[in-house]
């Protein structure tokens, strides 16, 4: 059985991962624009659709359809933006942290709190929490882990 160490490097290696490869940023934008396109078809289309009935009181509808409308654009904007803050690949994962890496003597750790999603469960209640510190320089595989919260209640 896996410990909460062990738990917690995979999660921040998979993190790392993601980060490094886009697909956090990727499946951001494609969400973004998902939420464009339902602002888009109720703006341009449903509310066009609906104010083309005739003989319907449908006012209160349509500019419903426009606000709902327009809070998705605005939506898939903050998603963009929040994506290019937090999910950019070029920025890297985690904080600098002080030390050398004890496996290859590279200034080059970078540490951060990590939770683990529990694939299990599928609640953060089970899940171990600390703060892992993984080396920066390619090929080295140094890592640890610290837990601060166990991933059974005491
Ligand atoms: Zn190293």
């Amino acid at each position: 059985m896996a410990t909460d160490e062990d738990l917690l490097i995979e999660a921040a290696k998979r993190e790392q991962r993601n980060r490094r490869s886009g697909r956090n940023l990727l499946l951001a934008l494609l969400m973004a624009a998902v939420c464009a396109a339902i602002g888009w078809v109720l703006v341009f289309r449903v509310r066009a659709f609906v104010k083309a009935i005739p003989f319907l009181p449908l006012g209160t509808v349509t500019s419903w359809l426009l606000v709902i409308g327009i809070a998705a654009f605005v939506i898939a904007g903050l998603i963009v933006a929040g994506a290019l803050l937090l999910a950019n690949p070029r920025k890297r994962w985690g904080d600098p942290a002080a030390g050398a890496c004890p496996a290859c003597g590279s200034w080059t750790l970078r540490q951060d709190t990590v939770v683990p999603a529990d694939p299990g469960s599928g609640s953060l209640r089970n899940a171990p929490k600390g703060v892992v510190t993984l080396c920066d320089t390619k090929g080295c595989a140094y890592a640890s882990a610290t837990v601060t919260t166990a991933s059974r209640a005491r």
